[in-house]
């Protein structure tokens, strides 16, 4: 893809030069595994952590502390044409109390984008509104004692809340995936409510997770599911992003690892739902989530040799806020539908989100050193350019 410059044109040089210091931290594993043991120490002798918070990456990944807050930087996006998903950073809530609150909290981005085009989308994490023990165990067939069977029904409603939300805002409502372990159990809750919502526009969008070694065969089923019922199906189509989990537990119960053996398997898979998802966009709604460059490439050249337009409507790409940021302002430079993942909240809880960034920065070491360099070169042109 041809990068013009300016690239990072939402970003002022200082703020620049404190992302170039982030990521050549995030490229050494070392220390990103040196500065987790030592949050977690602060945070065990009850230290100040709001002090600490330029130190966090916090503002490299995070847009603000409440939907208000986030408006400034996701205006400047979208006057670039890169369009924003404010995004409830949390991970795993456990208690009822904080169930209801998250779903209120999605519920007001859901309001906050209801006339508002910088945020044409709203997402939900399906364990931040309910019982990961639950989906487990409904996933797996097993039968839920009385009380569980009510806390069942109050998470029902709670997806067909958000939906009803989304359908009256007009706003495409994705549901995020994660472990494979629960995916069945939020299908149950979530998969009825697309027959429903999504009869003749996309109003929710599921993640399909390719590194899943069964997904591609599950991604299909579902096109051919839409077709045969006669509703729109959106996708968010990703890699994955707990393969250290999954692995964990596959060893630890000795049983098959669903991840696919090898990044070119993923990779492979990944290329072919892309395929699917582009035969199908006359009918069917998808959302392009990557960081990598040949996967957007090969849309964008797809688009261009099948007389596509990269402005379809029922085509966006993703990127989240704080990464690759060149591609997707490159992307909107096209005319292409992008938007970035936006995650807010307090400091404290948007911890472990960040520290899972942080990994897969670390993990990813040459991606993190092309977002360097990307940066250096601006940061070189601007001083040419005065
Ligand atoms: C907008 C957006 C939304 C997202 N939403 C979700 C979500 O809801 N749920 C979720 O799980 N993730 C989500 N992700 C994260 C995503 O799954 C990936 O972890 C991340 O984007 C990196 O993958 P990539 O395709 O960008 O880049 P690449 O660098 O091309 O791929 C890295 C990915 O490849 C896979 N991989 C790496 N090594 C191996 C290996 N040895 N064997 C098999 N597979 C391997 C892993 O999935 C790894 O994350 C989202 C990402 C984006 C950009």
């Amino acid at each position: 893809m041809h990068h013009k410059l300016p690239q990072y044109p939402h970003k002022s040089t200082r703020e620049l030069k404190a992302s170039l210091f982030l990521f050549r931290l995030l490229s050494r594993r070392f220390i990103v595994r040196t500065s987790l043991y030592l949050w977690r120490f602060l945070k065990s002798i009850h230290f100040p952590i709001k002090q600490l918070i330029g130190f966090t990456g916090y503002e490299q990944f995070c847009a603000g502390q409440d939907v208000t807050s986030c408006a400034s930087m996701t205006e400047k996006l979208a006057q670039y044409n890169v369009y924003s998903v404010l995004d409830y950073a949390n991970e795993h809530t456990t208690s009822a109390m904080d169930y209801k609150h998250n779903a209120t909290m999605v519920l007001e981005t859901i309001d906050a984008a209801k006339n508002n085009p910088a945020y044409p989308f709203a997402v939900v994490k399906p364990t931040a509104i309910g019982s990961f023990k639950l989906y487990q165990k409904m996933g797996a067939g097993q039968k839920l004692t009385t009380s569980e069977q009510l806390i069942w029904t109050a998470m029902q409603q709670r997806f067909e809340q958000l939906a009803s939300a989304a359908a009256q805002a007009t706003v495409i409502l994705m549901i995020d995936a994660e472990e494979s372990w629960i995916l069945d159990g939020v299908n149950l809750l979530v998969l009825p409510l697309f027959v429903k919502y999504n009869s003749d526009k996309v109003v929710l969008a599921l993640t399909i997770q390719l590194y899943l070694k069964d997904r591609n065969l599950v991604y299909k089923s579902l096109l051919k599911d839409a077709d045969e019922k006669g509703y729109v199906l959106g996708a968010k189509l990703v890699r994955g992003a707990y393969m250290e989990k999954e692995r964990n537990r596959s060893a630890v119960l000795n049983i098959s690892n669903p991840v696919c053996e090898t990044k070119d398997a993923t990779d492979n898979q990944y290329r072919d739902a892309l395929l699917s998802a582009m035969q199908a966009l006359d009918k069917h709604f998808c959302i392009v989530a990557t960081h990598n460059q040949s996967d957007i490439n090969w849309v964008v050249d797809y688009c261009s040799k099948n007389n596509i337009s990269v402005r379809n409507s029922n085509l966006w790409f993703s990127q989240l806020y704080g990464m690759r940021d060149y591609i997707s302002f490159s992307l909107a430079e096209q005319g292409a539908n992008v938007f970035k993942y936006v995650p807010f909240g307090p400091l404290e809880q948007a911890v472990p989100y960040l520290i899972r960034r942080a990994l897969e920065n670390s993990a990813m070491k040459s991606q993190t050193l092309q977002e360097c360099l990307m940066i250096k070169n601006e940061l070189r042109r601007r001083k040419i350019n005065g």
